[in-house]
């Protein structure tokens, strides 16, 4: 049996009566690394707060391990909850060496005990030789990695991470999100990683979630969101494809601009009903058979294929990939690949 080492069930949190997370469920396996994406203010650190135990929720049950350690009723402290957390700022005592710093959260386990879990992440960490340094004698990737270190050190049931990587230079991180995963994945860790770069989250997560104003809007697999998004806000989020508008027609089609769709959830609606989908920007292409359907109006080299966008007779605009450069102006018929199945959603605005 999967055990589940958090699950989340509609929690609810307000800050002065101003509500920052509502309605959140979602779970996470053991040893599994599940990330949590949104922009900065949709209340990700308040989240994590309160799975560390710092907040307590409104409404709603956090269990860890099958374990309910919050509610409006009941709540377990941070320390009895056996939870690492890496911090924004990354917080290390900048008064203790890296081997001090790992062995804080040890106090409770005799000497040789101690000495063996160090050195057993340091190496696990690659920071051996930076045993006995200082914090401020280490590059911003080292002290990453001694938070790390810090955070895995008591073997905690769950890791959250703050976005981790917000202090250190760019070139630095697509490198380093790759060594912390493999050294989550090395001492089997269970971690859920909050973060607002979409190329981090796409690297590392098993499942994944977009959040927005306090509100999770889909947690899937990251190959589900990115092909079967749930709402058109997760579709804006992620940037990857269009929204196409259309009406429903009388036998459960969706025509739009660029054609007829058959939706994969066209059950849910009714004829003369307007629905959007979204189309990948990979998952059209020209027909030159066909007449045209929309007018070139840009089209950008973004190194391997051009990014065209053109704009379609319903005065709506859409983009695509394309192997080659179109010129401005000029008239195409664009369409969507029909082996693929597509999620509708209700015009609502
Ligand atoms: P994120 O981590 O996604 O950037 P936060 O969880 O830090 O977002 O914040 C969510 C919302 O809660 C923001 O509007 C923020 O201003 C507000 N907020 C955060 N901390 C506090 C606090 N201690 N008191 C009142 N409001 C707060
Ligand atoms: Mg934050």
């Amino acid at each position: 049996m999967i055990n589940q080492t958090l699950k989340l069930q509609s929690i609810a949190f307000s800050y002065d009566y101003r509500q920052v997370v509502s309605d959140v469920s979602l779970t996470v396996n053991q040893g599994e690394i599940a990330c949590l994406l949104g922009p900065s203010g949709c209340g990700k650190s308040t989240l994590l707060r309160l799975i560390a135990g710092f907040e307590q929720p409104d409404s709603g049950c956090i269990e860890i391990n099958n374990h309910c350690v919050a509610s409006a009723q009941q709540m377990t402290p941070p320390q009895q909850r056996n939870v690492g957390m890496l911090f924004q700022d990354l917080a290390l005592f900048p008064h203790l060496s890296v081997a001090k710093n790992i062995s804080f959260g040890l106090q409770n386990q005799s000497q040789q005990q101690q000495n063996q879990r160090v050195d057993d992440v340091l190496e696990l960490c690659r920071l051996s030789e930076f045993k006995h340094r200082y914090p401020h004698q280490l590059s911003g990737g080292q002290r990453q990695r001694v938070a790390l270190a810090r955070a895995m050190a008591p073997k905690p049931q769950l890791i959250l991470l703050d976005e981790p990587f917000s202090s250190v230079e760019t070139g630095l991180q697509s490198e380093l999100v790759h060594e912390v995963k493999q050294m989550l994945r090395a001492d089997h860790s269970t971690a859920l990683w909050v973060t607002h770069s979409l190329e981090e989250a796409f690297a590392v997560a098993d499942q994944m979630g977009v959040m927005l104003s306090g509100q999770l809007l889909q947690w899937d697999t990251p190959t589900n969101l990115y092909q079967k998004p749930a709402h058109p806000d997760v579709v804006r989020f992620l940037n990857h494809a269009n929204l196409v508008s259309g009406r429903i027609s009388a036998d459960g089609r969706l025509n739009t601009a660029i054609g007829s769709f058959d939706l994969s959830n066209k059950n849910k609606f009714a004829p003369q009903q307007q629905v959007q989908v979204a189309v990948n920007k990979n998952q059209l292409f020209i027909n030159p058979k066909q007449t045209s359907n929309a007018v070139v109006s840009a089209c950008v080299y973004q190194g391997g294929f051009y990014l065209i966008t053109a704009l379609l007779e319903d005065g709506n605009r859409i983009k695509f990939r394309n192997e080659f450069a179109i010129k401005s102006q000029q008239s195409i018929c664009i369409e969507p690949f029909n082996n693929n199945q597509y999620n509708g959603f209700l015009i609502t605005e």
